[in-house]
């Protein structure tokens, strides 16, 4: 690491990753083709044997083993998340490493329980019993962003490692370094090394994971990605998981306490430099509220301190990471501009690197681009709406439904509204901060993805679900088997008018 220059050329067979605030070379990684997916999968395969037939509790105990050295070792790899991403050391910790922690801390304490075969009373079938039982299945390929780094891949690793299945990942080509570093941790525990593999690489190694013959895929990633994800999962028949992108609304309420709105808007826009899929991307303000929530929204924004996160200092936000989405956050700016919006604050980049100013946009209108189309970057557009049924119903003009924001001082009328947004999750009077907890089902609906992460089922949707029916009690023969008769046929027609009186 550190020896290449800013100035080598990009080689094809390599990925260079550098740090965005300074664009300084962090390292190299390979691109890595087909046949070494392939390999991987295969070790993974391998190793997975005698993992899967460990018993739950034991795998628990082994993983709790890196949970630890994840502890221990925290401040490397948030060190690394600073330089390779460009975020904030606090939210390095909090978002990525620090919710991480608690999510295995979660399924290691209650994997045992969660996975334990699961009796079903049968309504009718009252001579016969059932139970499900959750069998690991075999090797589970990660395909993950950018934004999360760690987060992403490593909460549905750990979930994958517990239900006894080996992990292969493929970071994004953006982040490779804290893939790895997160792998070099996973080595030092001892555990069995190709059961959690890194492979790193462009999209066609991406690809060439789904296509390698892994048993499930979990991806997180663009919608247009997804897609093609999806489509060649389903070509093989392999299930999957895709968790896509997200255009978040906030309403805000005429009786919303607009100071505590105003904070929770401002953290949930610029959070991670506004790269988290659920961040507040459009924001639906009571025409009673509005001027003044813009006003407060505008000091608060104001009063960020931006810097070079790896340098000494307090920063509330750091870098972008990626500069081809700097490029996508000033198109839509601009396009927003060019269609009537203002720009109260921001708009422009901030220094070196990939900073950009956090940015509040008003005078929106729910048909500009920057209100219907995904941002991923520090934007918050502000729209003046007449009441709280033009805010719900602008809410849910979108082909995303990934998460939603309600604001105000009515606890039940904040759950009612919640209730009618189509969004995965919605939150009254927060944001964000759903995602850290493990034990909620997170995942989006429409083109926001299919499927979930996270929760007790989530934890079973990575295992084969297997049923078993036996005999609760046996007779010489079953009235249902041959020989068929006259007589038979009555006596079914008699019992199922009894039963169903
Ligand atoms: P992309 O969809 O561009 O990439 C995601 C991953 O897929 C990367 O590892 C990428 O590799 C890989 N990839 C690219 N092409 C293919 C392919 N044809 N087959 C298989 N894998 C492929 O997303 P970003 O990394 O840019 O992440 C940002 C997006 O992720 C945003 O839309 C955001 O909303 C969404 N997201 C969703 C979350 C959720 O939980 N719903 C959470 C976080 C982010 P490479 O990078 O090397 O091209």
């Amino acid at each position: 690491m550190g020896a290449l220059q800013s100035t080598d050329i990009e080689r094809k067979d390599v990925i260079v990753s550098r740090n965005p605030a300074t664009r300084e070379v962090l390292g190299e990684v390979p691109d890595q083709g087909a046949a070494e997916v392939k390999a991987a999968v295969a070790r993974a395969r391998a190793a997975q044997k005698e993992w899967g037939e460990l018993p739950v509790k034991e795998r628990c105990e082994r993983m709790r083993r890196f949970r630890d050295v994840l502890i221990h070792r925290a401040p490397e790899l948030i060190d690394l998340l600073v330089r390779e991403c460009g975020k904030t050391r606090t939210e390095a910790l909090s978002m990525d490493v620090m919710t991480t922690i608690d999510l295995a801390t979660y399924f290691i304490k209650r994997g045992p329980k969660i996975l334990a075969p699961h009796s079903i009373s049968l309504h009718l079938l009252k001579t016969r019993g059932s139970y499900l039982h959750y069998v690991p299945r075999g090797v589970v390929g990660i395909i993950s962003p950018w934004n999360f780094p760690f987060a992403i891949p490593m909460g549905e690793a750990m979930m994958a490692l517990i239900t006894g299945s080996a992990v292969v990942n493929k970071p994004s080509e953006i982040t490779p370094l804290i893939a790895l570093k997160t792998k070099s941790l996973w080595d030092a525990t001892g555990l069995p090394p190709d059961l959690f593999q890194v492979v790193t690489g462009r999209g066609a190694t991406g690809a060439a994971l789904i296509d390698s013959g892994v048993d499930f895929i979990h991806f997180t990633g663009s919608t247009a990605v997804g897609k093609k994800v999806a489509a060649a999962c389903g070509e093989r028949l392999i299930p999957n998981v895709v968790e896509l992108g997200g255009k978040a609304p906030a309403v805000v309420c005429a009786d919303a306490d607009v100071d505590r709105t105003a904070k929770a808007l401002v953290w949930g826009a610029f959070a991670n430099q506004g790269q988290v899929c659920i961040s507040v991307e459009r924001v639906y303000a009571h025409q009673s509220v509005h001027d003044e929530l813009v006003e407060k929204v505008v000091a608060l924004t104001q009063k960020l301190r931006q810097g070079d996160p790896s340098t000494a200092g307090d920063f509330d936000t750091g870098t972008m990471t990626w500069d081809h989405q700097v490029e996508i956050v000033e198109e839509r700016i601009k396009t927003a501009v060019s269609q009537g919006a203002q720009v109260r604050t921001g708009g422009k980049r901030a220094g070196t690197g990939l900073a950009f100013s956090p940015t509040v946009l008003t005078e929106c209108r729910h048909d500009m681009d920057v209100m219907k189309k995904e941002i991923f970057g520090p934007v918050m557009p502000i729209m003046k709406v007449r009441d709280e049924e033009e805010a719900v119903r602008l809410a849910n003009d979108s082909h995303l439904g990934l998460a939603a924001y309600v604001f105000t001082g009515d606890r039940q009328k904040g759950k009612r509204l919640a209730e009618r947004i189509e969004a995965g999750t919605v939150m009254v009077n927060d944001c964000l901060l759903a995602y850290g907890a493990p034990e909620v089902p997170f995942g989006g609906l429409k083109q926001s993805g299919i499927g979930h992460t996270h929760s007790d089922q989530g934890l079973r949707d990575l295992c084969q679900t297997r049923h078993v029916n036996y005999d609760r009690l046996a007779f010489k023969r079953e009235m249902w088997w041959y020989p068929y008769s006259d007589k038979m046929y009555k006596r079914t027609l008699g019992l199922m008018k009894w039963l169903f009186r």
